[in-house]
């Protein structure tokens, strides 16, 4: 699976609302890739993820996954493409307070009417070390952990794709590297191409692909 990103622009306002928030970026995505996007809050990061996972349509510009132009679907269809394709986590986790950690990770699966395979599932768990914790409520986990759910939750459809924004954004130094560390050692693992926002150069040191983006303007950075 290959996702090309050709010159995506998204404006938003009119006259002196006028915002510019990503001047035609592009960007190729192949199998496996592990790339990060840095830059300062405003600067388009989100809008650029919102554009590449379908979640939004451009202003201007094309998206491709494997020579199909996603934003071409309907939007009924575009939802549906994203489930099965598309995994996501998001800096504040987003698991549903009442329902379990089993629970939370199949909810993509029960939306698209199918059924969760269940060895996968305690695969996905005893790789991110949670498996003794399925049957937990979110409250009764901690960050990490939470977090950690949430990814299993990303990969339980098998996606092609993980786009992760400001993933280890709520937690501390120590259980953001770990959260970081085991992401990509999943996607290594599992094959999935993963793009990750970051604040922390850190965490973006992490990507063997780099990018950084200032006022809409993203310009990738990998040395050699
Ligand atoms: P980042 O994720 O890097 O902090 P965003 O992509 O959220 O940046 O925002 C980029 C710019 O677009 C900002 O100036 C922001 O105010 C503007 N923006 C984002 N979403 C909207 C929206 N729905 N309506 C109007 N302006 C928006
Ligand atoms: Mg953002």
């Amino acid at each position: 699976m290959i996702i090309q990103a050709t010159e995506l622009s998204k404006v938003y306002g009119e006259g002196e609302n006028r915002v510019v928030a990503l001047d035609r970026a592009s960007l190729a995505i192949a199998p496996g890739d592990l790339i990060s996007i840095m830059g300062p809050s405003g600067s388009g990061k989100s809008t650029l993820l919102h554009l590449l996972s379908g979640l939004d349509r451009p202003t201007s510009g094309q998206l491709t996954y494997d020579g199909k132009d996603i934003y071409r679907l309907g939007d009924k269809e575009l939802s549906a493409f994203r489930r099965r394709r598309i995994g996501f986590i998001f800096q504040q986790f987003h698991l549903l307070p009442v329902l379990t950690a089993r629970e939370n990770i199949i909810m993509p699966l029960l939306l698209d009417k199918k059924q969760p395979d269940q060895g996968y599932l305690e695969e996905l768990a005893g790789m991110l070390g949670i498996g003794e914790r399925l049957g937990h409520l979110p409250h009764e986990l901690s960050g990490g952990q939470q977090q950690r759910v949430a990814i299993a939750r990303a990969l339980i459809a098998k996606p092609d794709v993980i786009f992760a924004d400001e993933p280890t954004g709520n937690l501390d130094s120590r259980s953001g590297s770990e959260v970081m560390e085991l992401l990509k050692q999943v996607g290594r693992e599992l094959g999935k191409a993963l793009v990750v926002i970051t604040h922390d150069s850190r965490v973006a040191g992490m990507a063997a692909r780099r990018l950084v983006m200032v006022d809409g303007v993203l310009t990738e950075v990998t040395a050699g």
